[in-house]
């Protein structure tokens, strides 16, 4: 290419690039403002902070030193406007009905926030000395007490800060437990291909190679499938370490054959791994540990209310059972006689150690056992019947206008397609956006992976009738208007959002991740 074309090339780009700005741009609209970085602000000559000039010092940090970090220079009600105005495009559990499945987007109770607002829960240390955190401590040997019995397992680690650390927590204690039997030889996880996808990325960190079962026609696992890739490079099984399954699964169904397969993973020594991120369909109603789970996690920022998706931090503790319990981590709280205090590795040699600093989320073991006292064990049974016939009132006005992939009722989310609609030139992506542009978050689209164009509708036991037959009537117009012939409609969705559709391939191939001047 001769300079001359490169030069016209470039220029083309750039008017593209242009025009692509302008479309994207919406500028400041309604009670909606755009905002640039900080550094992209004009820089006023009054700062927030006026800093005396340091006094001269030697400089220590060689040809490390810096002069001039090129910090903008911005008044406070600039910067507090940046912050406030970025705090706006959050969309939250607060905002509206967040139908997002696989997720739990419920309501977190103002109760919560109060009682982990109180001085002796938010103003202590890690560090401080256990005489002095006696009632910290308490609280979270209760919530332990809790998970035990909710779960039917009475080994709980509450340190894991998320759902995902949660499952790497599990599957290393499963690994330690085989190391201390002497029995290196189990590498494989068997995993559904309706797990979530943390399931076989954990199961591949601890080091196991992870075994596909095919979940087939009923969205379900079956025992003969089951059966196939528990023998299929050892006729006793003798190399399986465990499986990793999802109930209820990613589909939003019960795994119906559950028993008999434990009953087979089992006497061929393996553990079995269930990821509890749905516990919510079952809270109250049944015990994992009595369908033979060995270990799970809980994620309390989905079942027991505590804030998530950028509302706060996660926490994703451990349930084992006594099989299990001596092989996990460090440290749970003990209490010898009225004290209360940390384990260590001394109490249980066999731990497979310490797996983060301190003790895990303190503030969301605060707001999860006062979400399980407020409840207690009657309402805590309740919140799944809500939460699963809720979803089952979504499946039932919706079965009509979109396929339904699985038959007979769901759990707590329900599962449907784009089936019908794209046929007619809309697509689940065109759906998600149009959810948008009428002020819904969209539900989950695209997962799970085992069929096209899935849409994952989780309602939770919070949302109102009213607001549920709201976002029915939604979804139903949506359909019509499909049948109907509008749907270029939804390839323009949505219109009134700052950011329209971004080009996600593009973002993902070619990801800017460093801010430079032009
Ligand atoms: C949310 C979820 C996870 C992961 O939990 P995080 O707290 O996001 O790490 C794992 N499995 C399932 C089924 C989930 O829904």
């Amino acid at each position: 290419m001769s300079a001359a074309e490169a030069k016209i090339m470039t220029e083309t780009n750039n008017k593209e690039r242009e025009k692509a700005a302008l479309e994207a741009y919406a500028g400041d609209r309604g009670l909606n403002y755009e905002e640039n970085l900080l550094w992209e602000k004009e820089f006023s000559d009054s700062p927030g902070v006026d800093l005396p000039e340091p006094a001269k010092a030697p400089l220590r940090t060689g040809a490390q030193a810096r002069e001039n970090v090129g910090l903008p220079q911005l008044s406070e009600p600039q910067v507090l406007r940046h912050f406030v105005r970025m705090s706006t495009w959050n969309y939250s559990i607060d905002h509206g009905f967040f139908p997002l499945g696989s997720c739990t987007m419920k309501h977190n109770p103002r109760l919560n926030e109060k009682v982990a607002r109180l001085n002796g829960f938010a103003n202590i240390h890690p560090l401080q000395p256990e005489e002095t955190v006696q009632g910290a401590l308490k609280l979270q040997h209760e919530l332990q007490n809790w998970l035990a019995e909710l779960t039917g397992l009475p080994g709980v680690c509450l340190t894991p800060a998320a759902g995902a650390h949660g499952e790497l927590a599990g599957m290393m204690t499963i690994r330690r437990a085989h190391e201390l039997a002497g029995q290196t030889r189990r590498k494989i996880v068997l995993s559904p291909d309706s797990a979530h996808g943390t399931n076989p990325a954990t199961a591949v960190m601890c080091g196991f190679q992870v075994r596909n079962i095919p979940t087939r026609e009923t969205g379900r696992l079956t025992v003969e499938a089951f059966r196939e890739a528990l023998f299929e490079t050892d006729p006793e099984g003798a190399d399986i370490a465990g499986m990793m399954v999802t109930n209820p699964n990613t589909c939003g169904l019960f795994e119906t054959e559950i028993l008999e397969i434990v009953d087979l993973l089992h006497e061929a020594g393996g553990y079995f791994y269930c990821d509890g991120a749905n516990f919510n369909a079952l809270v109250g109603k049944i015990r994992p540990g009595d369908f033979g789970v060995d270990v799970m996690h809980i994620n309390l920022h989905k079942t027991f209310s505590t804030p998530h998706g950028g509302g706060g931090p996660g926490s994703g503790p451990i349930c084992c059972s006594e099989k299990l319990a001596h092989a996990m981590p460090v440290p749970t709280v003990v209490k010898d006689g009225e004290t209360y205090r940390l384990e260590s590795g001394e109490d249980r040699p066999e731990t497979l150690g310490r797996l983060k600093a301190f003790q895990g989320q303190f503030g969301m073991h605060v707001r999860a056992l006062t979400y399980m006292l407020s409840h207690g064990a009657d309402g805590l049974k309740q919140v799944a019947e809500d939460a699963v016939l809720n979803a089952n009132y979504i499946l039932a006005c919706l079965k009509d206008e979109y396929h339904v992939p699985y038959e007979g009722p769901c759990m707590h989310e329900c599962l449907l397609t784009d089936k019908k609609q794209k046929e007619l030139g809309v697509t689940t992506l065109d759906i998600a956006k149009g959810l948008v542009e009428r002020g819904y978050h969209p539900m989950t689209t695209y997962f799970p992976l085992v069929l096209q164009g899935t849409m994952l509708i989780e309602p939770t036991e919070t949302e109102s009738k009213d607001s549920i037959d709201r976002f029915i009537s939604v979804m139903k117009d949506f359909a019509s208007d499909v049948r109907n012939g509008k749907a270029d409609d939804f390839h323009a969705f949505p219109l009134s959002s700052p950011r329209r559709r971004l080009d996600e391939v593009q973002a993902a191939k070619y990801p800017v991740l460093k801010w430079t001047e032009n």
